[in-house]
């Protein structure tokens, strides 16, 4: 079976602990602990595999048991790994989770900081076999870089989550996006960054639409930007000759109402599905990915966990038919 989608990106092992309130600086709180297998790569990956799609994971992981659970996990989803292999420990995330469901995480980047342009280069052939290559921002963008420019040039289109909002993205990097997939937060940083305007991330989804595709146009000009607005759903902007099956150039989709218990994940959720749909029907109207990907990413809200809480074909089906 030929690889639908490659997701080249991060594996972190988390570590949550949730407790009443935020610890300060000298307070030792006790807490609940929970782990769990995370980073944005993985989670995406394991996204796109359940949503259905043959899927590849490209990844950076330490000779150490978080290395062994990223194996484990992969394999027991259908995942082909390609992991380099790293003298640094494998990835790690501290999370501290109060009352209020507010968080403070501190990354341990490990072997994700160290995933060369050598190993992506190595794995060529996977990604010019694939249909769809997605990429974010938790490893080194010399890595991102080649990996999109590789499916490029291999006619494979190209999925950016640039994520997260707070890492600096070069303009030659994000317009190797054939879709570009922020959340409020990130095209808010994208916009001050490549554009110079400054935008709050809360008002982004009252701007109106007209605006929101000019900036899209600006950002992207040769390709589609999906906005993801949480709880609200998506705004979608084409370019003028690249419509992908769609009647409109720019248009707002109505997220899914579920009971969410933790939107941990749920971007990554959308990423994976979206990539996944893309990959197993190539000729759909845009707007039916998106669709599909919405409902995928507010499933995964019902439940808490990152990579633990991506739904499976079956369960999406008996909720929403097939
Ligand atoms: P975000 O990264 O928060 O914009 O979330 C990505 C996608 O996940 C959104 O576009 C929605 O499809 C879905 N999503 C996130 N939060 C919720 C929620 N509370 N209820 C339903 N869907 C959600």
């Amino acid at each position: 079976m030929s690889t639908g989608v490659v997701v080249v990106g991060s594996f972190n092992v988390d570590h949550a602990w949730t407790s009443d309130a935020l610890p300060r600086p000298g307070e030792t709180l006790a807490g609940l602990y929970a782990s769990g297998a995370g980073g944005k790569g993985f989670n995406q990956a394991v996204a796109a595999a359940r949503a259905g799609a043959a899927t590849t994971f490209v990844c950076a992981l330490g000779d150490d048991s978080g290395g062994r659970l990223a194996r484990d996990l992969a394999a027991a989803d259908g995942i082909a790994l390609h992991a380099q292999g790293s003298d640094a420990p494998t990835g790690t995330a501290g999370i501290f989770i109060d009352a209020r469901g507010r968080n403070c995480i501190v990354l341990g980047p490990g072997a994700n900081a160290e995933l060369s342009v050598a190993h992506l280069r190595a794995h060529r052939a996977d990604i010019s076999a694939a249909r769809i290559l997605v990429a974010q921002l938790e490893v080194p963008p010399a890595t991102v870089e080649a990996a999109l420019q590789a499916a490029r040039d291999a006619g494979v289109a190209t999925v950016l989550n640039p994520a997260p909002a707070n890492i600096d993205v070069a303009g030659g990097l994000v317009s190797l996006a054939d879709v570009l997939t922020p959340n409020e937060t990130e095209f808010a940083s994208l916009l001050a960054h490549h554009l110079g305007e400054r935008i709050d991330p809360d008002e982004v989804a009252m701007l109106e639409q007209a605006r929101l595709h000019d900036l899209c146009r600006a950002l992207l000009p040769h390709g589609t930007v999906v906005v993801t607005l949480g709880s609200a759903g998506c705004f979608v902007s084409h370019p003028a000759a690249l419509r992908r099956g769609d009647d409109r150039p720019h248009y707002r989709t109505p997220g899914e109402r579920v009971q969410a218990i933790d939107t941990t994940g749920a971007g990554d959720a959308f990423n994976g599905a979206l990539a996944a749909s893309l990959a197993r029907a190539p000729g759909k109207a845009f707007e039916g990915h998106i669709v599909f990907a919405t409902r995928y990413a507010a499933l995964s809200t019902e439940r808490t966990g990152a990579a633990a809480s991506m739904p499976r074909r079956p369960e999406l089906e008996s909720r929403y038919g097939g």
